[in-house]
């Protein structure tokens, strides 16, 4: 609990600061430089790199600060959600050092590159191999679902650098340059038309060394702190713009927002936009039936619970202890979307499937029906979920394996491996 003189130390301590250097016509990129050299842009981050050490309930004081003013936060997305916990860490001292400034300023953004085509729930069977040539290592391999990989400085990679040992602990993670020769990103077109992840193909791409995320062959402990982040977080998007905003900061950031959003423009319809649910059931003309209420409160109740779910997971994730709630928060966005569609789908009937300005809400709820299924697949599909709460909450027997105790080159699989 804070303490409420803390907490008036830190509001004094953030207003005296903000008066000073807030200055809503300076350059983005020059804004966020200051919020990372002082701290106040991450104030639950450490100190020593690019934070105050505060905890979470006084770096919300410190962001309500902000927001009273107007003043733009650092940079969001997958840097900021998942690469910047990792590294914080797993990472040396070099690679905190470089690595982190530029996600805090936005100037660096990354995707994530761990799913292969023959590799997801199974993520440890990864066959992407890395091999070191001197102080760099040479890649090769495929990645796929790659989001934001077409708009990323960085990749966070995970390559097989040893198949001597079991599938677990011949992993490295490294932070891969994504602007290079050897890496080619593909699009890849979804059924709802958008084209927000990819493949990604890796030649002979070359990481530095010094890029390595933990130690070599450790990747996998690197691996679980980006997936226990990834977990009960829903969208990883860039903060918004403070409300009212104005002024060259503000209005960088805006664009800056803007271009990064369409990568998330259907996230949306994605969660099954229970929001949309009480209006449908009024325009339809279906509210006053029993059954489709007692679903429409159902939805709802199950919505407010996982909401308060959702908070106590960020606050663990906050302390740095992302906790087991994410795989519960992860489910129940799961459970929500795919009941707010089967209720958008009972109220328009055949209607639903229609797509254009004619069609019920301008397409949305056609497009709510081709996106929900992403929500129970990306980030660690339901049934892995369950697996995790079985084995890590409730103490069930592990799921049997024939393959994590024999080294990876004699594992058997139908992936084909040089
Ligand atoms: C919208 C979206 C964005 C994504 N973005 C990224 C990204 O940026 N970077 C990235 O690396 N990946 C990304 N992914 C990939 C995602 O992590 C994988 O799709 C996911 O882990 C599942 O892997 P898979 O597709 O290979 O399915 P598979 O692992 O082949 O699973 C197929 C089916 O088998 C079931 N299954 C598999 N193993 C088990 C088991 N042990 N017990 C019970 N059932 C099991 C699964 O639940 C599923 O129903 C994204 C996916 C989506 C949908």
């Amino acid at each position: 609990m804070t303490d409420r003189s803390e907490a008036a130390d830190v509001r004094r301590e953030v207003e005296a600061w903000l008066a000073q250097w807030w200055d809503p016509e300076r350059p983005l990129v020059e804004w966020r430089g200051l919020l990372a050299d002082s701290g106040w842009g991450c104030p639950a981050w450490p100190t020593e790199w690019y934070g105050r050490g505060l905890s979470p309930d006084l770096a919300a004081v410190a962001s309500e600060a902000f927001a009273r003013v107007g003043a733009v936060g650092s940079a969001a997305g997958a840097g900021m959600a998942l690469a910047a916990p990792t590294i914080l860490e797993h990472g040396s001292a070099d690679v905190r050092g470089r690595l982190l400034r530029p996600i805090v300023t936005g100037e660096d953004r990354w995707c994530q590159l761990f799913s292969e085509p023959g590799s997801g729930s199974d993520l440890a069977g990864l066959t992407t191999r890395a091999t070191r040539d001197g102080d760099e290592w040479v890649v090769s391999g495929q990645k796929v679902w790659t989001t934001g990989a077409h708009q990323a400085a960085y990749g966070m990679l995970l390559a097989r650098t040893n198949r001597d040992v079991p599938k677990h602990r011949g992993i490295t993670y490294f932070a891969l340059p994504m602007r290079q020769p050897g890496v080619e990103v593909r699009p890849l077109r979804q059924m709802n038309g958008r084209a927000s992840f990819n493949e990604v193909f890796l030649t002979e791409a070359r990481v530095p060394h010094a890029n390595m995320v933990g130690e070599e062959g450790g990747g996998w402990a690197a691996a679980l702190t980006t997936l226990a982040h990834e977990r009960g977080l829903p969208t990883a998007r860039m903060a918004a713009v403070p409300a009212g905003g104005q002024g060259r900061t503000a209005r960088e950031a805006a664009a800056e927002a803007a271009e990064y959003a369409k990568t998330y423009e259907w996230y949306p319809q994605r969660a099954g936009r229970p929001d949309l649910v009480p209006s449908q059931a009024r325009a339809t003309g279906r509210a006053a039936e029993p059954v489709v209420r007692q679903e429409v409160a159902r939805l709802l109740s199950l919505e407010k619970a996982a909401r308060w779910n959702l908070e106590r997971s960020r606050a663990s994730r906050a302390k740095g202890r992302p906790g087991p709630e994410g795989s519960v928060a992860k489910l129940c966005a799961s459970d929500i979307a795919r009941s707010a569609a089967c209720l958008h789908a009972e109220m328009e009937g055949a209607r639903a499937m229609l797509s254009g300005p004619e069609s019920p809400l301008g397409g949305i709820v056609a497009e709510i029906i081709v996106s929900v299924p992403a929500g129970s697949i990306a980030g660690g599909t339901d049934e892995i979920q369950h697996n995790i709460i079985g084995e890590r909450v409730l103490g069930l027997p592990k799921e049997p394996s024939v393959d994590t105790d024999v080294p990876f080159r004699d594992v058997r699989t139908n992936i084909p491996r040089s």
